[in-house]
């Protein structure tokens, strides 16, 4: 299980500080997350204005 970012992402950015494994990086239009490293710990979710990180 991993959490991934959905289009509905504005590329704000603070996900990427909440992290605790440093797993969010900028993409292309949007934040990506890596997968191998989410620890499904849902601090990105909880910071996001728009709500675009959901669990897979
Ligand atoms: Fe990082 Fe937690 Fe979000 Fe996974 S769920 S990307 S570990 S903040
Ligand atoms: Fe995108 Fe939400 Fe992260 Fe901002 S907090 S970069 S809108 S996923």
């Amino acid at each position: 299980m991993a959490y991934v970012i959905s289009d509905d992402c504005i590329s704000c950015g603070a996900c990427e500080a909440e992290c605790p494994v440093s797993a969010i990086s900028e993409g292309d239009g949007k934040y990506v997350i890596n997968a191998d490293e989410c620890l499904d710990c849902g601090a990105c979710a909880g910071v996001c204005p728009v709500g675009a990180p959901v669990q897979e």
